[in-house]
């Protein structure tokens, strides 16, 4: 069976020709322009391919909810061209086949729910600190959606004494993503993420709010693994750093042995690489064939 997956990005759309074991047929990308420009050469891609369904993973917010009548839209987006667009019905009207539809992060956690990192996981989670910080999260096999979707990179978190920095989020100035993404960074110290790769005080600070975030998440969603991911994790010393500040804030308290004698294994890079997303797309397409969401 053969399956179009999108995953769709402020500054980029990668698209993908899967099957429904997650192989790659083909890839294009394309640069994110306004609807007018980018969605027809989207289009191009898939048709004449037989495909029989479509997955997107798509940056946000967005409307998932099939039962609003807003569905299939990017909502209050900043990339402006965007907002308020209806990408679902445009795919729907040129291709006529089943559409899944679902946050780039939800659908990166589906990816490694089916074939990476999170396989076996009731409940896993999905994070990229990248341009954004963005966090996907999978129970059984389904994205999570509820009241609209996660949208747990906003969170708010405790600023470091020492951190005078007033946040980069347009939205809430210092929440997690004000603080700790790539262009946080960046704000922060004046140089590229990574030129600062041998200044230890801003992995250090960067791991720490990371951490602070993380222990939020395992006290709220309770998840079996986690997988960090994005661009700000290339820094691979992070890892080491944010596993001994999840114990050290936890403080003993989630008696777990996976977090108390196995965190290597808990708090762990993407199994998939950079195509959790994209897989994850296609799996959005194999379910929405199946009627699974
Ligand atoms: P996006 O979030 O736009 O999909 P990425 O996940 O690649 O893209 O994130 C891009 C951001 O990640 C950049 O703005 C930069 O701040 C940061 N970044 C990229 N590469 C590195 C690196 N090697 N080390 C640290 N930060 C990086
Ligand atoms: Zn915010």
């Amino acid at each position: 069976m053969k399956i179009g997956a999108l995953e769709a990005g402020g500054t980029k759309m990668v698209c993908a020709i899967g099957d429904e074991d997650g192989s790659i047929l083909k890839r294009e990308v394309f640069p994110t322009q306004t609807p007018d420009i980018t969605m027809p050469l989207l289009i191009d891609f898939f048709m004449d391919e037989g495909i029989e369904a479509l997955g997107i993973g798509c940056f946000g917010p967005i409307d998932p909810n099939k039962c609003s009548a807003t569905y299939g839209y990017i909502t209050s987006t900043p990339k402006l061209p965007w907002k308020n667009y209806n990408i679902v019905k445009t795919f729907s009207e040129a291709l006529n086949i089943p559409i899944g539809f679902d946050t780039d992060v939800n659908a990166a956690a589906l990816g490694e729910a089916a074939w990476g990192a999170l396989k076996d996981c009731e409940v896993g989670i999905y994070i990229t600190i990248g341009t954004g910080i963005g966090v996907g999260v999978c129970i059984n096999g389904n994205p999570l959606h509820g009241l609209i979707h996660p949208e747990a990179g906003h969170i708010l978190i405790r600023k470091m004494a020492n951190d005078n920095y007033k946040g980069k989020c347009p939205y809430h100035s210092d929440c997690f993503e004000g603080l700790a993404s790539g262009p946080a960074i960046e704000d922060r110290w004046g140089k590229k993420a990574y030129d600062l790769k041998d200044v230890p005080e801003v992995w250090d600070l960067e791991a720490d709010y990371i951490a602070q975030a993380l222990v939020n998440y395992i006290l709220c969603y309770s998840p079996n693994r986690i997988v960090l991911g994005g661009g700000v994790m290339h820094q691979d010393q992070l890892f080491a750093l944010i596993r001994e500040k999840v114990t050290e804030y936890l403080g003993g308290y989630v008696r777990s042995d996976a977090i108390i004698k196995h965190i290597d294994e808990y708090i762990v890079p993407t199994g998939l690489g950079e195509d959790s997303g994209i897989k994850g797309s296609i799996r959005l397409g194999y379910m929405a064939y199946h009627n699974l969401i």
